[in-house]
């Protein structure tokens, strides 16, 4: 065992007060919250007031809160209304809540590959699964990483289906300028605690389309039609609503957002350009026009060169007290119990009897990419309290670390 010749550090992490910002903002709003005694959005002023500014600080017409980004995800699908086995091409890399909502609307998730270099669907991967049944598109931001969204609504125009983007790891990233969130017909956020921002749990919708806006909200709302001279429930929906309690945290955190942003930005820039030319790893690769907003700092690791690939780095790093997830989450969404034994509602398999059997072929020779990126990427955490010392001191751990696997080849 090597013995490193680093201080351990001690990294922020944001899971708790040591890498989250919640201050006398935070706390000002819920006590004016508090005094005013409402709490629930359709009274309050508070959720309005973070959807008014959400909106406009992404650049979109229409933003509505909601309880998480599952929510988000869910009044998504629900506001496109997919008939029963109707498909939405998606990745297999991303959070089950962005999935899980296509079954609750009777719509069949069907898989793309991903580019291996950023876990992301590209246009190539996504037209190869597009078929006449297909209803809409949902791209994942990964890691803050956004995908080329240039070339996946060409393709989204030309076969007129509508994409859904998945920002939940991705606020203020941009692709040629543009907001993610902006480029599709719906983008969906996530409050969730460990997101660049938060409220412990929280979403939000994005869109600059008066029908689908209409059909977000009422999603969020049971589906009344709060306001409407005879209000009714007009489709099935749940109650998804954000409370002004967490409106409140989401106001004062909104303010925070463009700094967490840019400080992330700069220490992930920082430790690029440390990394770049170590044999074995690379730096994250982004797409020409784009820019990454470091949810997480991924590199990739080159298996053939460093034997035991991430799985060995990560131990060395572990010893040099650097946490890190070698595969993400270790398998693709459709390796998934909820998938492999379409464990959906009592014993009926749907919507998945209603599926056409390539639809759900799921067979590994299908997803090249997707297996070799998991097999490669290792994760590391990052966060906008990391310093420059921090950034030195990981630079310093991968580069101790790269050369340990190498001498126990
Ligand atoms: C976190 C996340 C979600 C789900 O958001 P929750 O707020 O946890 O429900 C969906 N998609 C992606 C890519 C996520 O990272």
């Amino acid at each position: 065992m090597t013995t490193s010749t680093l201080t351990r550090l001690e990294l922020p992490s944001d899971q708790d007060a040591s890498g989250r910002t919640f201050g006398p903002e935070e706390l000002q709003q819920l006590a004016d919250v508090l005094a005013s005694g409402t709490l629930t959005s359709t009274k309050g002023s508070r959720v309005k007031q973070l959807e008014e500014r959400f909106a406009k600080l992404v650049g979109a017409r229409w933003a509505y809160a909601c309880s998480s980004g599952t929510s988000a995800i869910h009044a998504a699908i629900a506001a496109i209304d997919p008939e029963p086995g109707d498909e939405i091409v998606t990745t297999p890399i991303t959070d089950m809540g962005a999935l899980t909502p296509i079954l609750y609307q009777t719509a069949i998730p069907v898989f793309a590959d991903v580019d291996p270099r950023t876990l992301n669907v590209t246009a190539a991967t996504l037209e190869p699964k597009l078929s006449e049944r297909t209803k809409a598109i949902v791209v994942t931001h990964l890691f803050g990483n956004p995908c080329e969204m240039a070339d996946i609504r060409a393709l989204a125009v030309e076969r007129g289906i509508p994409v859904v983007e998945d920002c939940a790891q991705s606020f203020l990233a941009t692709c040629d300028g543009a907001q993610v969130g902006t480029l599709g017909a719906i983008g969906c956020f996530s409050l969730q605690q460990g997101k660049h921002i938060s409220t412990g749990e929280g979403g939000l919708v994005v869109t600059d389309d008066e029908a689908l806006a209409r059909r977000l909200f009422l999603f969020i709302n049971k589906a009344w039609g709060y306001g409407d001279p005879s209000p009714d429930h007009y489709f099935l929906a749940l109650n998804s609503r954000m409370t002004e309690l967490q409106g409140a945290v989401a106001v004062a955190q909104l303010d925070r957002l463009e700094g967490v942003v840019a400080a992330r930005q700069r220490t992930a820039v920082r430790l690029s350009e440390q990394l770049a030319g170590v044999d074995g790893i690379a730096v994250p690769w982004i797409a020409t026009g784009n820019q990454h907003s470091y949810w997480k700092y991924c590199l990739r690791i080159d298996s053939e060169r460093l034997p035991g690939g991430a799985d060995a780095l990560a131990v060395e790093l572990r010893e040099r007290g650097i946490f890190s997830s070698p595969r993400y989450i270790r398998k693709p969404a459709f390796q998934c119990q909820v998938f492999t034994e379409q464990r959906t509602f009592g014993n009926s398999r749907f919507p998945f009897n209603h599926a056409r059997p390539e639809a759900v072929d799921y067979r590994p020779e299908l997803y090249p990419g997707t297996f070799s990126g998991l097999e490669q990427v290792l994760v590391l955490p990052w966060n906008e309290r990391y310093t420059d010392d921090h950034v030195d001191g990981i630079a310093a751990a991968v580069i101790e670390a790269v050369s340990a696997v190498r001498g126990l080849a």
